[in-house]
């Protein structure tokens, strides 16, 4: 069978129909979705079909049958777990990438979207204030960027005692002592699992979940010791104090790692750039694209200022494949074949320029602090956290009646917040991560909230 163009423009027109019709009641649907997997399911179907289908009719069908099911993370009024929006250009640069279908893992093979994922790898150290040097590799999200700057950290410490993890393996190697605050994102968690390094050794945290750096030298010892340090913290948007703690683990040899999946971003903009000071002397860096930059799922980006234990931990090399002597994108990162995710972040980076990125993060911590003001305004609220970024913590009363607001709140559906525990109490989380976010998006949430509440007493 022979593929024409024609046989895609049916489809993709539906698509594009279908995407158009989903942004445009973003703004006016109800925030969660109105059916629920099990629901939906059947739809979709319990067998598969015996035959082909039309593609543009299959495409028409998928818009129909997921919409009712679909969360609207595009909304301003989506303030869930730490998810953020999609930028035109981002969108737009993903759906390319798609139709390209190169498989961006070496640079001969593919080199118009390497080229553009190594621009944008370029522009990214630049904006972040991050070593020229450093390698950059475009993985699915923070969880991965995590293993892969700890895969690295791993070689290292064990290269550094003298052991070769790529020949004999983690079998008697010298034990890695792993030191994480207490409040660590548990992707921290996940990757060290992933790696074969267990559970790590968890330092106490202050009332804002950053770690105690008192506590943290008297951890640091002899050992191969890699530090997790944390770039905003998920319930207070906390940041570990970076110069002192990176000080203390340099003297002791230790491989600093930093976990920024949303907070990195605050070294992009000159008015908030203190709250990162000193993180420039990590080993490695682990951030989100699909989180504050707001590129379509799925992005996330490992930055680490030692290429060597990176290539020899994920790096291939084998007589089918192409090798750039420079080092080619699969080296970097876990997968060998995978999509060009780094081109809409080439896409989000251009739209903005370094000033549209500052102003971007410095929007999502102004509309945070408006919030917290405008929930602590109603009776009743309490917002547990120094609000500093772009993350709110709030209580209403007791246990049984912060449950009970959230509950509302779902029901009424103008805005999305998700519940949790932080600091011995049952919350209420707001991250505000889209980059679409207004005053009346902020004003209309608050109300929401008003309301949740007022039905409470
Ligand atoms: C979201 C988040 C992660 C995990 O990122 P994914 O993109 O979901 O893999 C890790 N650390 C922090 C601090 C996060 O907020």
């Amino acid at each position: 069978m022979t593929a024409r163009p024609a046989d895609y423009t049916p489809a993709l027109e539906a698509a594009m129909a279908h995407a158009r019709t989903w942004l445009e009641s973003v703004p006016d649907r109800p925030v969660p979705p109105r059916r629920n997997a099990d629901e939906l399911r059947g739809a979709f179907g319990e067998t598969i079909p015996d035959g082909p289908s039309d593609p543009g009719a299959v495409i028409e069908t998928l818009g129909a049958l997921t919409d009712p099911g679909l969360m609207s993370i595009a909304s301003g009024r989506f303030f869930g777990w730490v998810m953020g929006g999609t930028l035109p250009a981002a969108l737009a640069a993903d759906w390319l990438v798609s139709a390209w279908d190169q498989n961006a893992g070496m640079r001969t093979a593919t080199p118009g979207v390497v080229a553009a994922e190594e621009a944008a790898a370029r522009w990214l150290l630049d904006l972040l204030g991050l070593p020229e040097g450093c390698d950059v590799g475009f993985v699915t999200g923070a969880t991965m960027a995590n293993f892969s700057c700890l895969a690295a950290a791993r070689e290292q410490v064990v290269a550094d005692a003298g052991w070769d993890l790529p020949r004999l393996g983690l079998n008697g190697a010298p034990r890695i002592q792993v030191l994480v605050g207490a409040e660590r994102h548990a992707s921290i968690d996940v990757a060290l699992r992933y790696l074969g390094l267990g559970a790590p050794v968890v330092v106490p945290a202050d009332d804002q979940g950053r770690i105690e750096v008192d506590a943290l030298t008297t951890f640091l010892g002899a050992r191969p010791t890699i530090v997790c340090l944390q770039a905003g913290n998920l319930h207070s948007g906390a940041f570990d104090p970076f110069e002192s703690a990176i000080a203390a683990a340099r003297k002791h040899g230790a491989w600093v790692h930093i976990d920024g999946a949303f907070g990195l971003w605050a070294g992009a903009t000159p008015t908030y750039r203190h709250l990162v000071d000193g993180y420039h002397g990590a080993d490695s860096w682990a951030t989100d694209a699909h989180k504050t930059l707001n590129v379509p799922y799925d992005c996330g980006v490992a930055i680490v200022a030692h290429p060597e234990p990176l290539r020899n931990a994920l790096g291939v090399h084998t007589s089918y494949l192409i090798s750039d002597a420079t080092g080619d994108p699969l080296d970097k990162v876990p997968e060998m074949s995978r999509r060009a995710r780094g081109v809409p972040v080439w896409a989000a980076l251009r739209s903005l320029g370094r000033s549209g990125v500052a102003d971007l993060v410095d929007r999502l911590i102004h509309n945070a602090g408006k919030m917290a003001a405008g929930l602590e305004a109603i009776d009743g609220v309490e917002v547990l956290n120094r609000v500093c970024y772009t993350q709110i913590c709030f209580a209403v009363g007791d246990q049984e009646r912060t449950h009970a607001v959230a509950k509302n709140l779902l029901a009424d559906g103008a805005t999305w917040m998700s519940g949790s525990s932080w600091a011995h109490r049952d919350v209420i989380r707001v991250s505000v991560s889209n980059w679409s976010t207004d005053d009346e998006d902020i004003a209309e949430s608050i109300d929401a909230v008003r309301r949740a509440v007022a039905a409470t007493t």
